[in-house]
């Protein structure tokens, strides 16, 4: 319950105005919650209606994406743009194509991008978009023409000072080609900055691909350092997902001498006590867009099994959700703390339900919030937006530094932040209140009520 009859007013409000958008009202009321320790400290905030300003969009914007198969038949799916808040610099988030696409999840996603985005030090605003069209089955002939229809209509509504799109779920290196490729035919001029995530011929950035999983891991590297005096080093590791953030964080959390042993897709999870075989997983889900299943039957030694929330049943040290929103329940959360883990840092966006939040808080475990933990990929975006600008492009050392620069900072910030408002060691209040302070400050400058 909100103790602020101020705040309790703006969620109110938020849920009479959209009563079916659960997970939309689940990331206010997470941020809601942390705000409550400051509001009272900050006046301005009711007096500038900065906090009802701040949780409605600047603009949604929603589009049919009409496409045909490769039988020749008409499909139609949505579109839509969620440009949320462009205080601190132009929209950026990602594009994510699954069938669960809906207002809620997208205007959940672009809440918590400001934030993030504000985290990373980086000037840029918050936006989420993308469509209900399910990439999984289609040809790529299939897939390009519906990416060309969605930039038909996405294209006017985007630009490199005005929004910045880049991937998510579904949306790869091939999707950003394929509506680079048909911003660039309708516009007539190569405005490379206006996407992230482009193949590195045509302005992509090196550690872009790698960037959420390895910034996930330098992340959770500090804030073992600091609050516990340890490391990845000798610790067991799970891993859900299969996707780019679990691949690249496995790659990393192996480096820093973690061994991964259990990683998932939708369907199931795999078990390799003996440590994942990082380039099979490749092989199956970069190289040929195959299901999980197939490591068992390729490495001996593993095993597979079907229903992919049973993979919080094997037990670790650390715990990296890196599939999708709300994976891990209470219960959940209570068998991964009972078989013994000490660290959770979610690489996914808000994998984590409250319930489960509380559980591991109470329990002492270290929590990484995924506004904070999960920021390397649109940093590196960001990255890539000056390498753009500049007309020139860094090393792999050099954007991996810079990379790990912005993450150690980010854990600095948020622990302090959380020091300051007397929630010593609570980083989802650190991360909400260090994202929003820089936020809230911008409306105030700018005047923007
Ligand atoms: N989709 C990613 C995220 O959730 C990256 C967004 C971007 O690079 O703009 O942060």
């Amino acid at each position: 319950m909100l103790k602020s009859e101020y705040l309790q007013r703006v969620y109110t409000q938020v849920v009479t105005r959209d009563p079916d958008q659960k997970e939309f009202h689940q990331a206010v009321l997470e941020v809601l919650e942390s705000l409550d320790m400051i509001v009272e400290q900050h006046p301005e905030y009711e007096q500038k209606g900065i906090i009802e300003t701040f949780v409605e969009p600047e603009r949604m914007i929603c589009f049919r994406v009409p496409w045909i198969d490769d039988e020749g038949k008409v499909h139609v799916n949505r579109g839509y743009r969620i440009q949320f808040s462009s205080a601190i610099g132009p929209y950026k988030g990602g594009l994510r194509f699954h069938p669960t696409v809906n207002l809620s999840i997208l205007k959940f996603l672009g809440f918590e991008q400001i934030l993030k985005n504000s985290l990373t030090g980086l000037p840029m605003g918050g936006a989420k978009g993308g469509s209900d069209f399910d990439p999984k089955g289609k040809s790529d002939g299939e897939v390009m023409r519906f990416c060309q229809s969605f930039m038909t209509e996405l294209n006017r509504h985007i630009g490199q000072f005005v929004d910045v799109p880049a991937g998510d779920i579904g949306v790869g290196a091939r999707e950003i080609g394929y509506l680079f490729g048909q911003y660039r035919r309708i516009r007539g001029s190569y405005d490379a900055g206006v996407l992230t995530g482009k193949g590195l011929e045509f302005g992509g950035s090196l550690v872009r691909t790698e960037a959420t999983g390895y910034g996930l891991c330098y992340l959770t590297e500090e804030m073992l350092k600091c609050m516990r005096n340890d490391s990845f080093q000798g610790k067991t590791v799970v891993i859900s997902g299969s996707g780019n953030v679990a691949i690249f964080a496995c790659q990393k959390a192996t480096q820093l001498g973690g061994k991964v042993v259990a990683m998932s897709d939708s369907n199931g999870y795999i078990h390799d006590p003996n440590g994942i075989d990082l380039d099979v997983v490749k092989d199956i889900k970069l190289g040929h867009r195959g299901r999980i299943k197939e490591y068992a039957e390729r490495v001996p030694g593993s095993t597979y099994t079907e229903g992919f929330r049973n993979i919080w049943n094997v037990p670790c040290d650390i715990a990296l959700p890196c599939a999708t929103q709300n994976e891990i329940d209470g219960e959940i959360a209570k068998i991964i703390v009972k078989n013994g883990a000490m660290a959770v840092a979610e690489g996914a966006n808000m994998p984590c339900r409250p319930e489960a939040i509380h559980v591991f808080q109470e329990a002492g475990l270290l929590f990484a919030p995924a506004k904070a933990a999960n920021a390397g990929g649109v940093a590196t975006s960001g990255l890539e937006m000056s390498q753009n600008s500049m007309r020139y492009s860094w090393t792999f050392e050099e954007v991996d530094a810079k990379l790990k620069d912005i993450m150690v900072n980010i854990f600095h910030n948020i622990y302090n932040a959380a020091e300051e408002c007397g929630h010593s060691g609570d980083l989802v209040v650190g991360a909400n209140i260090a994202g929003f302070k820089k936020v809230a400050d911008v409306m105030l400058a700018q005047g923007l009520i």
